[in-house]
């Protein structure tokens, strides 16, 4: 192998088509490679035994079947597992699989770090470096998938979920490529609604993924109104509620999904109030919306306080008696920092700009 090796991982039925081609192979021989790389995840081109032995040398020679180095591997009480990748440079980014009774959700860093800074999340406060590719995105499901299945052949990746490390509509291309893959019966075959992309609310891509994925939307909404709402998803200063849930509404007729989910993390004192819950339930009721209250996880250097058990019940009744479906979602992996907003990774941070700034918003739009 040389160091200008194409990493295979990752590539679309589409591209593997076209390299083939460019090798002066058949077309059929994408649909081939495919099914070793991801449905059976075998990563040694001498493995794929239908290839010819010419191709399989050519293949050894000049094409990449790499995964991202795992660097730590931690296990919850739980069950939930924490991955730790290298993500060059000396840093890192975490995936997670959640197993539970009826399916397997592995969570998906799309980013190192994060430029979105909301406040209340531990990647956000570590910065920003760089995009993911596609094959680090994709390469985080086969590896987990071979984990998994090397030790116990019952539990398998039915959903994958981007609220990993990062904003995954920021780094749109490489997430559509990744989608591609994750839902072509060649390759992981998943369901569209067995894949969840998570946004702050980056309305003109929500806009670009209902054109090119119909995908299952959530979006990290956390305050019902503008002025809570800047403060904990500082995105909101550009994107505001009122074009962040026309663009929902529009995205759930545009893909003929069923809804949107709306992730509120309950804080304490924050917007836990039942006037925030009055608030929301005004917002979201009788439209294609449902919420997943998340209690807080704690995380070095934040200063918010998970919100008590009673008043995120309390919260919920309200949403609950307004016809909003609401579901208080369950700590997982807490005790490994893999809770929802507890990764972190490493991330040598490249934005000076805060959120909001001119620049960083030039940036991402
Ligand atoms: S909640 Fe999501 S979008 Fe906000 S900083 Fe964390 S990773 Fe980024």
């Amino acid at each position: 192998m040389t160091d200008a090796a194409v990493n295979l991982v990752g590539k679309s039925r589409t591209e593997l088509e076209r390299l083939f081609v460019a090798m002066g192979e058949k077309p059929f021989r994408a649909r081939q490679v495919m099914r070793w790389l991801y449905t059976r995840r075998v990563l040694d081109p001498q493995a794929m035994t239908d290839l010819s032995l010419a191709l399989r040398e050519r293949l050894t020679a000049s094409a990449d079947f790499r995964l991202p180095e795992v660097l730590a591997r931690e296990r919850a009480a739980d069950g939930v597992i924490k991955w730790q990748l290298a993500a060059g440079h000396g840093q890192a980014i975490e995936t997670v699989f959640i197993p539970e009774d009826s399916r397997g959700t592995l969570c998906v860093s799309s980013q190192v770090g994060c430029a979105m800074n909301c406040s209340f999340c531990a990647t956000g406060h570590q910065g920003f470096n760089r995009n993911l590719d596609a094959g680090e995105i994709v390469g985080q499901v086969i590896l987990a998938a071979r984990e998994l299945a090397a030790e116990d052949h019952e539990r398998a990746v039915t959903n994958v979920v981007f609220m990993g490390m990062g904003e995954p509509l920021a780094n749109l291309r490489p997430l559509l490529e990744a989608v591609d893959v994750l839902t072509d019966d060649l390759a992981f075959g998943l369901s569209r609604r067995r894949v969840t992309v998570s946004t702050s609310g980056l309305v003109p891509q929500i806009r670009k993924l209902a054109d090119a994925a119909r995908v299952a939307l959530a979006v990290s909404l956390h305050a019902p109104d503008d002025d809570l709402r800047n403060e904990l998803v500082p995105i909101n200063r550009r994107h505001p509620i009122a074009e962040l849930l026309p663009a929902c509404w529009e995205y759930v007729r545009k893909t003929n999904t069923k809804d949107v989910t709306f992730e509120y993390v309950m804080l304490q004192g924050v917007n836990d109030d039942l006037s925030h819950a009055r608030k929301l339930a005004r917002l979201l009721r009788n439209r294609p919306a449902k919420v997943n209250l998340i209690p807080f996880n704690p995380f070095p250097g934040s200063d918010y306080r998970r919100s008590s058990a009673a008043q995120v019940d309390a919260f919920r009744d309200i949403l609950m008696r307004a016809g909003v479906m609401t579901i208080t979602r369950r700590t997982r992996g807490d005790d490994i920092a893999a809770a929802c907003g507890q990764l972190a990774g490493r991330v040598n941070n490249r934005v000076s700009a805060p959120l909001g700034s001119k620049t960083l918003g030039e940036r991402l739009s």
